[in-house]
């Protein structure tokens, strides 16, 4: 099997780069951020204090999360029910952020996300997927823009979206999360050692699809 790991900061482009390329090399794609978001999801529904301990295990121990592929996009079944329309608010957001630096919470997820990189070619996108999930990944790359740039799609998606949102707010959310994210104790968000760094501030998507596949195809 070959796998793909991409990592990177919020906003970078990372699942929908990665889900076009995976459509033209045939590979699936898997978002591993839709799996802390649907773990916070249900947090969030059950009203459960996710500081505690005993709250959070009881929480995980009656979670199911499964991911499946509707007309080949990846879902994530929570509890059996199909979430992608419910995890993409800036209140899931913060909670997936949030949740995601609990050891309880990570290891929950890892064997799910390395069974599927087992038995397909995969594009997997994340935060650790080349230095936790998959170490051993054929090609590492590491997707990143400036806080701005990020904060000005994830402002254009959100409008879209009806949300009604400030762009600063979104900016703020950005850094805060940027920061979350690379200074937690456990599986920070950085470059695996051996991975290709890929800056698409100056792209727009079809450039940031082409340098991406660039490098893949080099190693296939
Ligand atoms: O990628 P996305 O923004 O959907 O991820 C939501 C949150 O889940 C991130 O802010 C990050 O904290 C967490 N995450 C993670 N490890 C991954 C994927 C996502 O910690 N592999």
């Amino acid at each position: 099997m070959f796998s793909v790991a991409i990592d990177g900061p919020s906003g970078a482009g990372k699942s929908s780069i990665s889900k076009t390329v995976a459509k033209q090399l045939g590979f699936i794609h898997i978002d591993t951020g839709a799996l802390y978001r649907s773990l916070a999801l249900t947090a969030i529904e059950n009203d459960v204090n996710t500081d505690n301990e005993i709250s959070l295990k009881k929480l995980l121990n009656s979670t199911k999360i499964e991911i499946t592929f509707i007309n080949g996009s990846q879902a994530v079944l929570l509890n059996g029910e199909n979430v992608m329309g419910k995890i993409r608010t800036e209140e899931v957001s913060m909670a997936a952020s949030k949740i995601s630096k609990i050891p309880m919470v990570r290891s929950f997820l890892l064997d799910l996300q390395r069974e599927i990189a087992c038995r397909n070619n995969v594009i997997m996108d994340g935060r650790d997927i080349g230095t936790v999930v998959l170490p051993n990944a054929d090609v590492k790359i590491f997707l990143t823009a400036s806080a701005e740039k990020r904060a000005e799609r994830r402002y254009k998606e959100l409008l879209e979206k009806n949300e009604k949102i400030e762009y600063n707010v979104v900016l703020e959310d950005v850094v805060k999360r940027d920061y979350q994210d690379s200074h937690r104790e456990i599986a920070p968000l950085k470059p695996a050692e051996d991975s290709v760094i890929v800056d698409t501030s100056e792209m727009d998507f079809e450039q940031s699809v082409n340098a991406i596949k660039r490098v893949i195809e080099e190693k296939l």
